[in-house]
């Protein structure tokens, strides 16, 4: 048997919202690498074997599954949304790069997924209608100053700005460091949306503006994005509103 190694994208939860080329792919393996909340999304079959890791240890966990697939096991590593996007791909290609030079023969395969963003913004309208960025407020692998840099230059760049890692118990400021520094650029008007465990059971999305938004609003499941100078709200006749960033760019003069 040859080995293969195959990182699928789950989505952001529900089973709808993940491709069927993932669902083909997970079927096909004989072993299954990742977190273990991840693991628990994917169906039990017999045959498989799940090997659950911890959140934090990517790189081990890309080196067991390349491990695997190089004795001849067909291995899917799953990640939650886009395993492209702050995920397991780069950890998978991380570790061929510094590894036994064997694994570059192994068939490396990546099934894209729909990530946290794009699920958040289809939840409320139109969010990322136009230029966004994807920022990561993790500082475990990065230093904190590139944070605040990358974050500074977003903003002077009028982009919608999606906020992922946005809180944990190792640094409960950081989120909270990025809404002040973004009230010192936009307006206190700025749809910012807090969008957790979209597509699950426990999703709650709650639309709020930059002045009334607060830390305290996010967990480590949700993704938070701030709104450009364009972005707005277009009233729904029933109440509440849809978010909305047009396609077309009105520069202030
Ligand atoms: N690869 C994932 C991101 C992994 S980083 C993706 O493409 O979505 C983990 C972060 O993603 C979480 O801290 C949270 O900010 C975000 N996230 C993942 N799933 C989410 C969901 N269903 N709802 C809201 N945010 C989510």
């Amino acid at each position: 048997m040859t080995g293969s190694l195959t990182i699928v994208g789950l989505g952001p939860g529900s089973a709808a919202l993940m491709a069927p080329a993932a669902a083909q792919a997970l079927a096909a393996a004989t072993d299954l690498v990742g977190y273990g909340p991840y693991l628990d999304r994917v169906p039990a079959t017999a045959e498989q074997r799940r090997h659950a890791s911890d959140n934090r240890v990517e790189l081990q966990r890309a080196r067991e599954a390349l491990t695997l697939a190089a004795s001849g096991h067909r291995v899917a590593v799953v990640s939650g949304g886009d395993p492209g996007i702050f995920a397991m791909a780069a950890a998978v290609l991380e570790a061929v790069e510094a590894g036994d030079p064997a694994w570059r023969a192994l068939a490396i395969d990546v099934v894209p997924g729909i990530s946290a963003m794009q699920a958040a913004s289809a939840q409320v309208g139109a969010l990322l209608g136009h230029d966004f960025c994807a920022i990561s407020l993790s500082d475990n692998l990065k230093p904190r100053d590139v944070i605040a840099r990358r974050l500074s230059a977003a903003l002077q760049a009028d982009f919608v700005i999606a906020l992922y890692n946005p809180i944990s118990k190792a640094r409960p400021d950081g989120l909270g460091a990025a809404l002040d520094l973004a009230r010192g650029v936009q307006a206190a008007t700025t749809p910012v949306v807090f969008a957790r465990a979209v597509s699950r059971a426990d999703e709650t999305i709650r639309i709020t503006t930059l002045a009334e938004a607060e830390a305290t609003m996010a967990d480590m499941q949700t993704v938070v994005i701030i709104g450009s100078s364009q972005t707005r709200l277009v009233a729904k006749a029933g109440g509440g509103a849809w978010v909305l960033t047009p396609r077309s760019y009105e520069a202030a003069s």
